[in-house]
């Protein structure tokens, strides 16, 4: 039609600049109207772009992002082999809400862990990852003008999705009680203060978000304080949504405790489960939520309206494997068991390292993440006065690449207004091979003896 008025494109669109907002100025026609949607504002800038890129950049050793560098357990790998190869229909759409043996398995585990009776069709769904399992439920529940309430510190993602709702996450901090006798500060120092947590509840809350065990403290949460929360979620009827994908990742003989099985609470909580991390599989991105219909049925909604449903193989192999784990359940050879054996002896022997050169660690109780105190390395790295960066994500991005060394700060699981209190720490990731550790504990030392001959 246009050829046929005897208009190019490029001339049809520059006739309409003015009335159409089409811009002249360069050879390419640009839109001059905001492209950008109202509810990305401020939230389009991410730590992990910047801190994965120069950790991949300038890293000998990598304890920044968490994902472990050991192989996935061998039934996962055989697993995903015999889905690939033996049924091609694995090759192509399952339920949008779930394969149904993973659905299926996952109802008869959490059956187990909950005492209570699941529906797989309804009282289970997968996601692609635990990741998108929270943005549903963000989207979900939250409203423009609810209040959402995050613990700090806390995974980041949290708030920015709380925000993209339309939501507004109000923070509560863990705060931290030095232990007496010079003794190393333990992740279960970090408390909730009981009258500041029930202040932050309000006609406006919606939902509270709980990460036990936490990422990034490894803080796993006593029966106590569950029941703190759990009354007054209670009490002004009010959404859990329950970051629950450390699960397994549990040391020193304490026990995970599942909100949902406290009293009142299994109606309003939505549980969220991680493949990645339950199998040493991160890249997989196979998650869960598990909770009552009433709640799961508006997470199903958004789910049907976005990703409509992960990997059909990837499914059935994590399917396969919950099969093995529910057969070997409580036994010396599941791997919910040999797991945290391992991944303890990993913390012990990076707290070994950190503590010998002065770097004073969080000693986690769960997770495998570590938070460490580097006010002891403050005079080596050259302060910035006039940055406004905290200070953490300076000397985190200075040790990466001057030490080869990586880590995230920990300011970065931090609300804007709280970042600079909590700028002391790094967080590292334990979940790697001996050799790496080793690797890291040269670095540490290294570098501590060019402090002290300096
Ligand atoms: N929740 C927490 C607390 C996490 O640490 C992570 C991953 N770092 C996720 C959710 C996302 O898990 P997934 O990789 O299964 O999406």
């Amino acid at each position: 039609m246009l050829r046929r008025a005897g208009l190019s494109l490029r001339h049809f669109l520059l006739e309409r600049k003015g009335s159409a907002g089409y811009s002249s100025c360069s050879r390419e026609a640009k839109m001059s109207r905001p492209v950008q949607a109202r509810r990305l504002e401020g939230i389009d800038k991410n730590i992990w772009v910047e801190f994965v890129k120069l950790a991949a950049t300038y890293s000998k050793v990598n304890l920044g992002q968490g994902f472990p560098d050991f192989p996935a357990p061998d039934f996962l790998q055989e697993a995903l082999r015999r889905a690939l190869g033996e049924n091609h229909m694995l090759h192509q759409y399952t339920r949008a809400f779930g394969h149904p043996p993973l659905v299926k398995v996952l109802a008869q585990f959490f059956e187990k862990l909950l005492g209570r009776e699941l529906d797989p069709m309804t009282n289970v769904m997968v996601t692609v990852g635990a990741y998108q399992a929270l943005f549903c439920c963000f989207q979900a529940f939250v409203d423009e003008g609810d209040e959402v309430i995050v613990i700090e510190p806390f995974f980041d993602c949290y708030e920015t999705m709380v925000k993209m709702a339309g939501g507004t996450p109000v923070f509560v901090p863990l705060r931290p009680k030095a232990p007496k006798d010079g003794k190393l500060m333990s992740s279960a120092d970090w408390q909730l203060d009981p009258a500041e947590l029930a202040s932050k509840f309000s006609a406006k809350t919606k939902a509270i978000v709980l990460n036990s065990p936490n990422n990034p403290l490894g803080k796993v949460f006593s029966q106590g304080e569950l029941e703190l929360i759990a009354e007054l979620c209670v009490k002004h009827d009010i959404l859990c949504i329950s970051d629950e994908v450390y699960e397994w990742l549990v040391y020193d003989g304490r026990q995970h405790i599942r909100i949902a099985s406290l009293p009142g609470m299994w109606e309003r909580t939505v549980i969220i489960g991680s493949a990645g991390k339950t199998f040493s599989a991160t890249g997989w991105k196979v998650g869960w939520t598990v909770g009552p219909d009433r709640l799961l049925q508006h997470v199903r909604t958004v789910h049907q309206n976005s990703v409509y449903h992960c990997a059909t193989v990837a499914q059935e192999a994590v399917a396969q494997s919950f099969q093995r784990e529910l057969r070997l359940y409580g036994k010396p050879d599941s791997y919910f068991v040999q797991l945290p054996r391992e991944l303890q002896q990993k913390r012990d022997l990076l707290v070994q390292s950190l503590v010998a050169v002065g770097m004073k660690p969080i000693i986690p109780e769960g997770t495998y993440f570590l938070v460490a105190d580097i006010s002891e390395f403050k005079s080596d790295v050259p302060d910035v006065p006039s940055s406004d960066e905290p200070y953490d994500y300076r000397f985190a991005k200075w040790m990466i690449k001057n030490k080869g060394l990586a880590a995230i700060p920990l300011s970065a699981f931090y609300s804007e207004g709280h970042k600079n209190s909590h700028s002391n720490f790094i967080r590292f990731c334990f979940a790697k091979e001996e050799a790496t550790l080793k690797a890291a504990n040269d670095i540490l030392q290294k570098w501590k003896q060019e402090k002290t001959s300096s």
